[in-house]
């Protein structure tokens, strides 16, 4: 065997007569399988291994020739598998995670260091985020709602009744969020910014009683 590994015309040669006594062979092979069944399936686990290392070595191969068409197909991968089972997916995401801690930091670390800008949005999101949900206040509302209560509130600061636009309306929590208060839409007013900036850790009840006393 190793004869014609190592020399390619000899490989060459005993293919051609391979290919020339193939019935003999394959006959050959199957006497001998039914002498020694314990070593036929040793033999047949062995060629899978082959076939399957070598469909590999070939996929490797492809990838590192196409880089651009591998990752999209990973990705186009990944969306079917996300479309078709999302729990499924987060939970084998979720495991990899786990088995492999150091690979997704240094995985982040590198993506990080590719998209500092995009990083630093994330950061500040998931920071706010954070903070919410550790105040125990979490909730989100949608833009849609948002503009719903602006044509409510005529377009009027809650506070001082000034007449406002899409450009100087701003989103101002009732209860502030320093204070426990959600980002759900009841607890979001409409506001001028000199309102909202003086009303600061106030709640709307607060301010609305400071104003009246002042
Ligand atoms: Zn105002």
């Amino acid at each position: 065997m190793h004869v014609a590994r190592e020399r390619p015309h000899e490989r060459e040669r005993l293919h051609r007569w391979y290919l020339a006594n193939t019935e003999k062979v394959k006959a050959a092979a199957r006497e001998w399988a039914l002498e020694h069944p314990e070593k036929a399936r040793e033999a047949a686990a062995r060629c899978r291994a082959r076939r399957r290392s070598k469909r590999r070595d070939d996929l490797r191969a492809w990838r590192a020739a196409n880089p651009e068409k591998a990752r999209e197909l990973s990705r186009e991968g990944s969306r079917r598998r996300r479309a078709t089972n999302p729990e499924r997916s987060r939970e084998e995401q979720r495991a990899w995670r786990v088995a492999n801690p150091g690979a997704t930091r240094e995985t982040y670390r590198a993506w990080r260091l590719a998209n500092l800008e995009r990083a630093r949005i994330l950061n500040r999101v998931g920071s706010s985020r954070r903070r919410t949900r550790k105040r125990g206040s979490g909730g989100s509302h949608t833009a849609a709602e948002w503009i719903a209560l602006c044509w409510a509130s005529a377009w009027r600061c809650a506070y001082c009744g000034d007449v406002l636009n899409e450009k100087t309306a701003q989103q101002e929590h009732k209860v502030p969020i320093s204070r426990g208060g959600s980002d759900d839409i009841e607890n979001i007013a409409l506001s001028c910014k000199s309102c909202n900036s003086r009303k600061h850790s106030m709640t709307d009840v607060e301010f609305l009683q400071r104003r009246s006393v002042l």
